[in-house]
């Protein structure tokens, strides 16, 4: 896959990515176990199986997951929701940052990023790198074009991908996060 000079800012986290479906080490996005070729659609990196998949994740609860996320972007078209919300935000922001001693050129995994105002919040207070992952294709299309809006594209590496099945190596980010996301995962103790 070519990857852009964003991307390559990102070689830590793209050159040690492993299959979601049975952790196996992939080399250029392919998994060399299950077969699986991963690629990107329109700038975020595609780690969501196929509807039919019979790999772990099952569909039943793929469809369940997305039509949740699904819903969540149909209040949410425009970012009202959040910004209606923006004070809180501010707060949460501020909060996370202390808390999980934040600082400027960490690599940041946040679980669950949504349509990311947070996310972005975050970025524009301290000088990090944030993959975000999330399971909605909205989402991270609404997410991606406010990054580029706030001149914030730079220092942001987008998944589509299921948070407990996630294709990253263990120990590789300095920081994890998530901002009101990890009630909506069905098995929280599997996100790792
Ligand atoms: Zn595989």
């Amino acid at each position: 896959m070519v990857l852009s000079d964003r991307e390559k800012a990102f070689s830590k986290v793209l050159n040690s990515l492993i299959c979601p479906r049975d952790q196996n080490p992939l080399m250029d996005f392919h998994c060399s176990k299950c077969g699986t070729k991963y690629g990107k659609v329109r700038g975020v990196f595609q780690f969501l199986p196929e509807i039919g998949d019979k790999g772990k994740i099952q569909e039943k609860k793929r469809y369940g997951m997305l039509g949740r996320a699904r819903n969540l972007d149909d209040i949410d078209p425009h970012g009202g929701f959040y910004q209606r919300k923006s004070l809180l935000n501010k707060t949460r922001v501020s909060a996370v940052i202390k808390g999980a001693h934040i600082d400027n050129h960490q690599l940041i995994l946040d679980v669950g990023c949504g349509s990311g105002l947070p996310t972005l919040s975050l970025m524009k207070k301290k000088d990090v790198y944030v993959v975000g992952l999330d399971i909605s294709d909205g989402a991270l299309e609404f997410l991606q074009a406010r990054a580029l809006e706030e001149k914030l594209r730079e220092r942001l590496l987008l998944f589509q991908a299921d948070a407990e099945n996630m294709p990253f190596a263990a120990n590789l980010f300095d920081r994890v996060i998530s901002f009101s996301s990890i009630e909506h995962v069905p098995n929280p103790d599997r996100v790792r």
